[in-house]
């Protein structure tokens, strides 16, 4: 038995609107992602896959849920969170469309997909919570778990200006 991600492409195109599912979970390292697709490492992708074969070739249709792990966009914080990965692609024997996955060897491998899809699709930013404060702009402290002064200092400049012209009015 091969890998479950390597299907057998003959049985399909045999018959155009023939289907095999594909549901199964693999290893990051299975579909050769490490650490940088900024996901949480060994962690598991549940592949759910429906091969169906057309006139066209073969489309492969689903989702792949994944647990990412990124920076807060806004405090840098470590944050894990559960993301889904759509998945509307095609292979080819002979390929008329440039964005098709080659059929070889009366096989696709879905893996190369899987793994391409995942780094293309993976948020960059998330944010640790939806109310994340942030560090603060001037001095960098964690606002989260830190004070500081620089917030109730730091004016907008153009209030600033009126606040001057307002001291240099006469009382
Ligand atoms: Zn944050
Ligand atoms: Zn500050």
């Amino acid at each position: 038995m091969g890998h479950p991600l390597v299907v057998n492409s003959l049985e399909l195109l045999r018959r155009p609107g023939s289907q095999k599912d594909v549901s199964v979970d693999v290893d990051t390292a299975e579909v050769g992602l490490d650490a940088e697709a900024r996901l949480v490492p060994d962690s598991s992708i549940g592949v759910r896959l429906t091969c169906a074969s057309t006139n066209d070739g073969i489309v492969v249709d689903g989702s792949l849920a994944v647990r990412y792990r990124g920076s807060c966009r806004r405090c840098l914080r470590s944050v894990d969170g559960d993301g889904v990965v759509e998945v509307h692609e095609l292979y080819q024997e002979t390929r008329t469309d440039p964005d098709a996955f080659p059929i070889e060897n009366d096989q696709i491998d879905l893996r190369t997909m899987v793994r391409e899809s995942v780094l293309l699709d993976v948020p960059e930013a998330p944010l640790c919570r939806v109310d994340c404060p942030g560090l603060c702009p001037i001095c960098g402290v964690d606002l989260a778990t830190e004070t500081c002064s620089c917030v109730a200092e730091s004016v907008d400049p153009r209030w600033s200006v009126l606040s001057e012209l307002r001291d240099s009015l006469p009382e």
